[in-house]
């Protein structure tokens, strides 16, 4: 793949040491590194005194108490929650004990369409099953704070729960893992739908925030510019897909192979589950054929 991106892997934050990154914006780096955090899942604080916070992490005692520290002091109104995958939600009970905050969410974690027979989580960077916020939110709902408000952007693809927030004070989106300046957002069925994906980029594109917060690494100023490089990306890939399938019927082993090159060895069950993202959409939009519904170990072709 052509390095079609302008991504950003500079990210020099250390871990639980707070970052004052926007006037009404701080961060906190949590030390779970990894192939799908890259150096750890970020917790943002917003405001002065009575703050919000976006994603409190995965369950990390010392994260927790970083948090807790940095607001030390303050108070903690609200947390908002972008996903439900493990790196983002089950910080949220040690955060909600200790301050009493209402937990504002899209919803519970669920996949995108019904499991398949069969059909198990691959990722390691599975569904928090338990959480329920306390405060369901809908797309273009406003949470008000003291001298900040928040717009909640739902944004579904990476999970079905997945919201951004907008920031309005500061033209800024808390953007989870839909949109990421180090690397491309994992699209991974059951949890994540490539249509959806697609879908809310698009919806990116046509507001108005230029500075975006991402869940890992570190911010993205030219925002538009950068989200309209990521659905190129992702209409490159599916290029490919339908360019290799155009030589013939493929499985997604052989797709993985003809499109990732170079590929972290860690990464292939990722890759693999984001070509079957793309494939559930090419059925879908019957532009590729396979036999039943699209799965892991089907056979793919052109549909002509
Ligand atoms: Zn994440």
């Amino acid at each position: 793949m052509p390095d079609d991106i302008p991504f950003n892997k500079t990210f020099p934050l250390a871990p639980e040491t707070v970052q004052q990154v926007t006037p009404l914006v701080r961060r906190v780096l949590c030390d779970n590194p990894g192939p799908f955090t890259f150096t750890g899942s970020v917790s943002y604080i917003v405001g002065r005194g009575e703050v919000a916070i976006v994603d409190p992490g995965p369950e990390d005692e010392r994260h927790a108490n970083a948090l807790l520290e940095a607001v030390r002091g303050e108070t903690v109104t609200h947390i908002f929650v972008t996903n439900t995958h493990r790196d983002h939600s089950p910080g949220v009970p040690r955060i909600k004990a200790a301050t009493g905050a209402v937990v504002c969410a899209e919803g519970p974690h669920r996949p995108a369409r019904p499991l398949h027979i069969g059909e198990h989580r691959v990722l390691d960077s599975a569904g928090d099953l338990d959480f329920r916020p306390d405060r369901r939110l809908a797309d273009g709902e406003v949470v008000a704070g003291d001298g900040w408000s928040i717009e909640a952007v739902a944004t579904p693809g990476h999970t079905a729960n997945h919201m951004a927030y907008a920031l309005r004070e500061e033209k800024a989106l808390f953007a989870g893992d839909h949109v990421m300046a180090w690397a491309t957002s994992v699209i991974a069925p059951p949890d994540g739908a490539m249509s959806d994906y697609m879908a809310s980029l698009d919806k990116l594109m046509r507001r108005g925030e230029t500075l975006y917060f991402p869940g890992h690494g570190p911010e993205i100023p030219d925002a538009p510019l950068f989200v309209k490089a990521y659905i190129a990306h992702r209409k490159g890939r599916e290029e490919s897909i339908l360019h290799r399938l155009g030589k013939g019927e493929a499985d997604i082993p052989t797709l993985v192979r003809a499109i990732y090159i170079g590929i972290d060895p860690r990464l292939t069950g990722a890759a693999g589950l984001s070509v079957l993202a793309h494939l559930e959409d090419l059925v879908a939009r019957r532009i590729v054929a396979t036999q039943g519904a699209p799965s892991i170990d089907g056979l793919y072709r052109l549909a002509v």
